[in-house]
């Protein structure tokens, strides 16, 4: 048993990375699939903002340095994906390369394969190019950490059609604006509205505690599994991959009895 390569101090068996430095490559790459949508929105603002009938902003308002940041960060992070993946390839891999061409498709790739991750001899290097990486990138996007994403505004316009704009509230405020048209919405009724319709919706561990966390629950997909294991919540079934699929209703009125009853009503 030697130590963790990132002089953590923790112990490591048949890894150069520990437990708990892993978790913080976890982490990262799994913020990946929402940071890529949230990118994709900050760096094509100025044509998004230029769409809302009711938008008060002219489209040269938004600055284009801010949209060359983000484009340059989200490069940034791909280039460490591609170039950890492709390590990892030609290191591990066999004859076929079954990775997805983008930034989600190559941070799922890394999540599945964490043992070659673990013991890659610069295992400290990927830790610090992963993380350094994507918090470079959740600087440039418009999202601060305490942000619920609410659904899609849905708003009627003036115009006949319905506002497309991304909702997000804050934990600490009942009322969330919609910044492309201004309609203002009860944060309380649409999180128990979107709970309600996910509570039908069945996902393996990893999913549901993202799903959650864009809920504003945490969960982390580690509890979830030891739940299953202690028979307090079963899985629904199994999918393609034999991993179990669990309901996000269970989950959710074992995490938050209250809550649970409220939707439920
Ligand atoms: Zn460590
Ligand atoms: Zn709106």
């Amino acid at each position: 048993m030697g130590g963790c390569i990132t002089n953590c101090g923790n112990p490591v068996e048949d890894a150069m990375l520990c437990n708990g430095c892993w978790g913080q490559v976890e982490a990262a790459l799994r913020s990946v699939s929402w940071l890529a949508e949230e990118l994709q929105v900050t760096i094509t603002r100025q044509s998004v903002g230029a769409r809302g009938p009711k938008s008060a902003t002219p489209v040269d308002e938004t600055p284009i340095l801010f949209n060359v940041a983000a484009r340059e960060r989200q490069d940034d992070l791909r280039t460490v994906l591609v170039g950890w993946v492709r390590c990892l390839w030609e290191w591990r891999g066999a004859d076929q390369l079954d990775c997805e061409d983008t930034l989600e498709g190559m941070a799922a790739w890394l999540l599945r394969h964490p043992t070659w991750c673990r013991q890659h001899e610069a295992a400290d290097e990927l830790l610090d190019e992963v993380r350094d990486a994507v918090e470079r990138c959740v600087q440039v996007i418009d999202r601060a950490p305490d942000r619920v994403y609410l659904s899609l505004c849905d708003a009627d316009l003036e115009d006949g059609t319905v506002c497309e704009a991304r909702l997000y509230g804050r934990e600490d405020r009942h009322v969330a604006t919609c910044r492309e048209c201004g309609t203002r919405w009860d944060v309380p009724v649409r999180r128990g509205w979107m709970v309600a319709r996910a509570a039908h919706e069945e996902a393996n561990s990893v999913r549901l505690s993202d799903l959650l966390a864009a809920l504003g629950y945490a969960v982390p997909s580690s509890t979830i599994r030891t739940w299953a294991r202690q028979e307090k919540i079963k899985a629904v079934r199994r999918d393609e991959r034999g991993r179990a699929l669990y309901r996000v209703g269970d989950v959710l009125e074992l995490a938050f009895p209250q809550q649970g009853r409220q939707s439920a009503a």
